[in-house]
């Protein structure tokens, strides 16, 4: 066991603050790894003020991590000490079931162990996430990072680059297609990346006109707003998918008339509070609506080696540790540039 420095949240309403975590020694097919950069994702503000039930404290967020391998167990093939490489969401599951077996361990029948506020396959040692400077992972739920990606913005592919890819490759967006994206915070801006990347034209939908220079440079043909009831009308049933983002409660009647017939909009944000469904919106085209979580480890790597092909990152604010309760505040405000990265140099 060693001793890690870490941030953690104590109880829902107190800042995070300085903590001492312990880290396994690396078992047989263990990697040991020493954290570079650190993403903030708004699901760890969610998970840290129990916003969404059942939270596990103290607790040690942190899902988007980068970093070097220091040290590989006797049975690890993929990794050698020195190489780049990610955990995203998951550190284990049951590798059984029929999920596990097609490799979408997200949807693992016993559910997967999350990377913090879970506890490992044992039943009772807690995990903890990357607002900490070390890790040990086995190695099938460590990632390749292609080095030519620099490391601060490549931290966020591990869970905003995979929450959008996954869907758009299951709803086979491709050259021709119009996709919505709404909401332009971590995970929305990496979905105008992706699908501009695979080929489709991509509108934002966003709560005010702010973003819209950002929304054009990220690949996007244009913004809208979402309470502009005229530039809305403009878009009905013209597009194929709309990926939704956003992290609050909100109103899916106007969105779903965006879709056209047959098309789907699909959920990625968790709101804390049930959405209502408007079975118009749904039946007036033949619509879908769905929802969809990360993506299964298989995937993650795919999408990370289409970054390194596509050139795509992420648009990252990199801050030292100590502003993590200041970002956490300007998230829930939308005012985020797109993903705050913890350098985990200024925790050592
Ligand atoms: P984020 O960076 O804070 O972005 C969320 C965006 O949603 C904001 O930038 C804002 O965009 C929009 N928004 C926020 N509050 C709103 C409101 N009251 N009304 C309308 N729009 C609002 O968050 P994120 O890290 O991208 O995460 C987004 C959500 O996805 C969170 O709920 C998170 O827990 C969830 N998540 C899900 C998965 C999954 O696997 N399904 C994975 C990761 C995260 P505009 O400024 O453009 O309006
Ligand atoms: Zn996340
Ligand atoms: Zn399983």
């Amino acid at each position: 066991m060693t001793d890690v420095a870490a941030y953690a949240a104590f109880d829902p309403k107190s800042p995070l603050r300085p903590h001492t975590i312990t880290r396994r020694e690396p078992g047989p097919r263990d990697v040991e790894i020493d954290i570079v950069f650190s993403g903030v994702c708004h699901s760890d503000v969610h998970q840290a003020r129990d916003e969404w039930g059942g939270s596990k404290f103290p607790m040690v967020p942190g899902h988007e991590i980068v970093g070097r391998v220091t040290r590989v167990g006797a049975e690890v093939k993929r990794y050698a000490v020195g190489a780049v490489v990610g955990v995203g969401c998951m550190v284990d599951s049951c590798r059984e079931c029929k999920s596990c077996g097609e490799g979408v361990e997200q949807y693992c029948s016993d559910g997967p162990v999350w990377t913090y506020n879970a506890v490992e396959r044992d039943g009772k040692t807690p995990t903890y996430g990357g607002y900490s400077t070390r890790v040990v992972v086995d190695e099938a739920f460590v990632l390749s990072v292609d080095p030519s990606l620099p490391l601060d913005a490549a931290a966020p592919l591990l869970c905003a680059g995979i929450t959008m890819f996954s869907p758009l490759r299951h709803w086979k967006v491709e050259a021709g297609q119009r996709v919505g994206i709404v909401g332009l915070g971590g995970l929305g801006h990496m979905g105008v990346k992706l699908a501009r990347a695979m080929g489709a034209e991509v509108v934002v939908i966003s709560s005010s006109n702010k973003k819209k220079a950002d929304a054009v440079r990220f690949g996007a043909s244009d913004l809208v707003v979402a309470s502009d009831d005229s530039a809305m009308s403009k878009l009905e049933k013209e597009l194929d998918l709309i990926i939704d983002t956003v992290s609050a409660p909100h109103d899916l009647s106007a969105l779903l008339r965006l879709v056209r017939r047959d098309g789907s909009l699909v959920l990625v944000g968790v709101p804390d509070k049930p959405l209502e469904i408007p079975a118009f919106g749904l039946i007036g085209g033949r619509r879908s609506l769905a929802g969809s979580l990360i993506g299964g480890i298989r995937e993650t790597q795919e999408m990370l080696d289409f970054c390194a092909k596509h050139g795509v990152t992420s648009d990252v604010e990199v801050i030292p540790m100590s502003d993590i309760n200041v970002a956490y505040d300007r998230m829930v405000k939308s005012d985020v540039r797109y993903r705050f990265v913890i350098d985990i140099a200024s925790l050592r």
